[in-house]
């Protein structure tokens, strides 16, 4: 503990630049000839990395895709080999691990220190030991657009760099919310990248808001019962011991990401829970990856910071290489296992909701001293941090409960006129079927009553509660409908989007909303007399509506609801309304059906 004290205050003293070897000054890159007062803009970054790659036969640069504005997605890729495309990579049986940055460019560490690794591993040669069993996926800057609304006041929190770019993409959204619903161009096409070189571990870096503490860094990786246990067991075994001796080797202190169970409140401790798939951590575990988020301290310098980011890249690509074998064969068997809890009887469950576990055990937290003031600003008290460090014991809640999960069927059939749905699941590297005739099956369906959608807004789109009941028929489906079959690697990624209860899922997001709007109404004097034939006709029927007017009165006082009871029950109703449309099959369709 003091050891970890006294490595704090020397962190304080010592400027903390990455102990990089000789690299000749022309190779400096752009933020350590600003002492790291600055970042490159998009323009200097792509420029270095053209060096790069006309420098050393190690280093390729590409473009995965194009912005909204315009601008290209560069890729760098690093291979001892130059196997550089997704089949070359994967021939060489190495494991390929995806550094991703900028996907917030307000908090441009990843690309720091990533262009800094680059140098090293492909010019320098210091560290082209990372190259020998691992091929390095490097985006320096995923939201392009973003980084280039550039300047001082993007990062109220933050310390440094001068300037930055700007959270979000030129269309207002959220890559980091949008992993799923895949709305944005850039996620389209890091989801085409994700799935052409389907790499054995995916990173995303960023800088934490939030309380202070003595950490410069923190991290996250899913491992509570959203993710395959033996990758989580990879990742807790194997991963994570050497991959934080190495950082603590550095000059930084790493720790999970912080995630207070009480703002304000220290002494309630902290938790850690399972992210849902609309973050990278929750995709790449719905996609069986391990997938390391980094979240350097907002109030550290910026040289500490990218220093900070650069020590986990090197112990994260270090570990790599030193389990190249086995991570890519733990990831592989997961992928099969995925497609054999299609095909088991009984059907496996996926879980699909979680909250943080009750249970906590003790964490020696390394914090800072903190007191209550009482504000003028906000009219109430506010806890400010002093520089002084403090070691308190808290409960650390780390682990997840399952909530919420579903049966995993066979396949789903989606109505081929759900055009922007069957994008979005092709845009997911899923494989689809298309039935060449009609085809009877039995299906299972689920209807949707009481939706009610968020007032505000959400990355776009306004996402909606509803109740769920689910039935059972025989249905005709006609030739041209879209089967998903999930006896595929990507078949949790299906269940997600298509499992209306999904937390990310498309009726969550709204993909569906149309499903739940009357377009047909009857008038008034024309339902008098229809009613009038069906209480006729029917005694029990009339005998339930006297009832119903009898025992509810807010029913009694409502003609809207009074004419659509009869409405419901007449042949004039639509009976498609809030009908999810979206079947799910729990037998194995003819192939002879499908193309
Ligand atoms: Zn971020």
């Amino acid at each position: 503990m003091n050891a970890l004290v006294t490595k704090f205050f020397t962190l304080l003293v010592i400027s903390s630049t990455v102990a990089a070897a000789q690299v000749t000054d022309d190779w400096r890159t752009f933020a350590e000839r600003t002492a790291f007062r600055e970042t490159p803009r998009y323009g200097p970054t792509l420029e270095y990395c053209k060096r790069l790659d006309a420098a050393s036969d190690w280093v390729a640069l590409q473009s995965f895709g194009t912005s909204p504005q315009g601008r290209d997605l560069p890729l760098l890729v690093l291979s001892s080999e130059g196997a550089f495309t997704p089949e070359q990579a994967h021939a060489t049986g190495k494991a390929v691990v995806l550094i991703q940055s900028g996907i917030h460019p307000g908090e441009p560490d990843g690309k720091d220190a990533s262009l800094m690794l680059a140098r090293e591993i492909a010019i320098t040669k210091s560290l082209a030991k990372l190259l020998e069993r691992a091929i390095v996926l490097m985006v320096p800057i995923f939201n392009v657009d973003g980084h280039e609304r550039f300047g001082p006041y993007n990062r109220i929190n933050q310390n440094g760099p001068q300037e930055s770019g700007w959270r979000v993409t030129s269309q207002n959204l959220n890559l980091n919310r949008d992993y799923l619903k895949a709305d944005t161009p850039e996620m389209r096409a890091m989801l085409r990248l994700f799935t052409d070189w389907l790499p054995d571990l995916y990173v995303d870096c960023h800088v934490t808001d939030g309380m202070d503490f003595q950490y410069d860094v923190t991290y996250a990786m899913e491992l509570y019962r959203n993710i395959d246990d033996e990758v989580a067991a990879w990742i807790t075994e194997r991963f994570l011991p050497p991959m934080l001796a190495g950082v603590n080797r550095s000059a930084h202190l790493i720790a999970p990401y912080i995630w207070p169970r009480e703002y304000n409140d220290i002494s309630k401790g902290f938790m850690s829970s399972a992210a849902t798939p609309r973050f990278s951590t929750g995709y790449g575990a719905a996609q069986n990856r391990p997938s390391l988020l980094i979240e350097t301290h907002m109030l550290k310098p910026y040289a500490r910071r990218v220093s900070a980011t650069y020590q986990v890249l090197l112990a994260t690509l270090e570990t790599v290489n030193g389990e190249s074998d086995r991570l890519r064969r733990v990831v592989r068997e997961a992928d099969q296992r995925v497609i054999e809890s299609a095909l088991i009887e009984p059907p496996a469950y996926l879980p699909l909701s979680f909250r943080s576990t009750k249970n906590a055990r003790d964490w020696t937290f390394l914090g800072v001293k903190s007191r209550k003031i009482n504000s003028e600003v906000l009219g109430t008290s506010l806890v400010v941090f002093d520089s002084e460090p403090e070691v308190q014991t808290v409960p650390y809640y780390a682990g997840s409960d399952v909530v919420d999960s579903v049966l995993i069927p066979r396949s789903y059939v989606v109505p081929r006129e759900y055009t922007a749905v069957i994008d979005v699941l092709r845009a997911h590297g899923i494989r689809l079927r298309t039935l060449t005739r009609p085809l009877e099956l039995e299906a299972h369906l689920s209807r949707l009553t009481e939706p009610r959608w968020q007032a505000e807004p959400s990355e776009g789109r306004h996402s909606l509660r509803f109740k769920s009941a689910e039935s059972s028929e025989l249905r005709t489906f006609p030739a041209g409908s879209v089967v998903v079959p999930l006896d595929q690697r990507t078949g949790k990624i299906a269940v997600h989007l298509l499992e209306p209860r999904g937390p990310d899922s498309f009726v969550r997001w709204g993909f569906f909303d149309a499903i739940f709007e009357q377009k047909e109404y009857a008038e008034a004097y024309v339902i008098e007399r229809v009613a009038q034939e069906m209480m006729a006709r029917d005694t029990t029927l009339r005998l339930e509506f006297a009832s119903k007017v009898r025992s509810d009165s807010a029913f009694a006082r409502n003609p809207w609801a009074r004419m659509n009871f009869f409405y419901q029950r007449s042949p004039y109703w639509d009976s498609s309304l809030g009908l999810y449309p979206v079947a799910r099959i729990s037998t194995t369709i003819d192939p002879a059906f499908l193309e």
